[in-house]
């Protein structure tokens, strides 16, 4: 059978890992989460301390640095920088603070785009990022959405964070996240928004479970 994809986009915070994943379990596909991508050349930049704004220097961290990534036993990818698993640090503040601008680049996108499409070549997946429907996999099979309210996916964040040890107190996170997709929404290339054929889905008030199962519905919908 051919591989089948499905696209899950939307802004910071909105569920989308928790319920690609569990998509991606169901079906047993492959979830790809692109963020983590993007978030593994943040980590370098970071631990270089190059500065995310620098095409030439963020390039250059691109060239000298081997990144892979692999499946891991939950179900999500687990991130290799130089060899080394760099996964649990892929969520830390300082890197999600430096993300956006490193993902604004051509060459970092088109490095990524390349790796997203060829799994998606290889393996079924459930895709999650900011640009799978209207970029990377333009003719996923199904396309979703997922929103919630600023203050809600704020809410999840912090659980997040407390659950690594963490404590960031909501406001900050508000206006982090609310920073976060202005730059991913307003940046030239590749900017969030929702492919004109993707399913909106606002979480807010919904469980994750009422989700998924609305997902696999257009799966099953849309898959034969
Ligand atoms: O999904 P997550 O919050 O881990 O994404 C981190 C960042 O990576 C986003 O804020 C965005 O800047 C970038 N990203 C992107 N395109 C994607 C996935 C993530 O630009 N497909």
């Amino acid at each position: 059978m051919m591989p089948v994809s499905i696209a899950i986009d939307g802004p910071a915070g909105a569920g989308k890992s928790t319920v690609a994943r569990m998509v991606a379990k169901r079906l047993n596909w492959m979830y790809v989460d692109t963020g983590a991508m993007y978030r593994a050349i943040a980590f370098l930049c970071a631990r270089s301390g190059v500065d995310p704004e620098d095409a030439q220097e963020v390039e250059a961290i691109l060239q000298q640095h081997e990144i892979e990534f692999e499946e891991g036993s939950d179900g999500g990818l687990r991130v290799f920088v130089d060899g080394s698993d760099v996964t649990d640090h892929l969520r830390d503040p300082d890197v999600s603070s430096l993300v956006s601008a490193v993902a604004a680049h051509g060459a970092v996108r088109d490095r990524l785009t390349e790796w997203q499409r060829a799994f998606a070549k290889r393996y079924s997946v459930v895709m999650d990022g900011r640009d799978i429907g209207t970029v990377v996999l333009p003719n996923a099979a199904v396309k979703v959405f997922l929103t919630a309210q600023p203050e809600e996916r704020a809410r999840r964040r912090q659980s997040e964070f407390l659950q690594q040890g963490f404590h960031v107190p909501l406001d900050e996170i508000v206006q982090s996240v609310i920073e976060r997709d202005r730059r991913d929404s307003e940046r030239e290339i590749a900017p969030l928004r929702q492919a004109e054929d993707a399913v909106r889905i606002d979480s807010t008030n919904k469980t994750v479970e009422q989700i998924v199962d609305q997902i696999l519905q257009l799966v099953a919908a849309h898959v034969r």
